[in-house]
């Protein structure tokens, strides 16, 4: 028998039902200004993959601990596709096929760590996969939305916009990201991928509201406690 039983995390889908979390990959540098500002070349750089367990989901609306060994946690919001159909070696022409739908994500990053990771030349766990790191809104159903592409991204702390942006600004595309993201690993039903933060991105305090939104899709909020 199971010697324990584990949770199966989900995230809400508007309307009322549920969406089992499988896996969470995460895009690192798609937007250009965001490249520019963590202080890459924008020409040279490429959107790369990393990915977080399925367990940090943090649902929208709640206190989210200031997680420990870091004096530097960063927000980047970011739209966030749930897949619901599997595949491998996907085409960018069939790529939305595999979409479910689509919800607001925040990635949160201890900057510090990452730094010190990337000048060490070790994985990015510790800076990105940590407990409560993917605070997500309600998924909601491409029927209902139609595949985002152009709206606006935004993302305030306290009332105060930092990040806001465009979806067309994407180096990748939805699609493309999902074409490239099956050339590495077969997706399946249950798999998020968040696609990249825009500029602006910056420290988070205990006690600060944070509140975002992609035009057409959602808002979300989480307190940093
Ligand atoms: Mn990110």
């Amino acid at each position: 028998m199971r010697v324990f039983d584990l949770p199966q995390t989900v995230v809400p889908v508007a309307g009322g039902d549920e969406f089992p979390v499988r896996r969470i990959y995460c895009i690192g540098r798609n937007y250009a200004e965001h490249v520019a500002e963590m202080g890459y070349d924008v020409k040279r750089s490429r959107p790369f993959f990393f990915s977080k367990p399925a367990d940090a989901i943090v649902a929208t609306g709640s206190e989210v601990p200031y997680p420990p060994r870091t004096e530097n946690l960063h927000h980047e919001i970011e739209l966030v596709v749930a897949i619901g159909k599997a595949g491998r070696d996907v085409s960018v022409e069939d790529a939305l096929d595999h979409v479910f739908g689509y919800a607001v994500g925040i990635d949160l990053t201890r900057r510090d760590l990452q730094a010190e990771s990337k000048e060490k030349g070790r994985p990015w766990e510790t800076a990105k996969g940590f407990d409560h790191s993917a605070p997500i809104s309600a998924i909601h159903r491409a029927a209902d939305v139609a595949h985002p592409a152009a709206g606006r991204i935004w993302l305030a702390v306290n009332g105060q916009i930092r990040q806001d942006a465009a979806l067309n600004a994407l180096i990748w595309s939805v699609a493309e990201s999902l074409a490239e993201l099956s050339a590495f690993f077969e997706i399946a039903p249950g798999d998020l991928l968040y696609t990249g933060t825009p500029a602006g991105v910056g420290p988070l305090e205990p006690g600060d509201e944070v509140t975002g939104g992609i035009e057409g899709i959602d808002e979300i909020s989480i307190k940093i406690r």
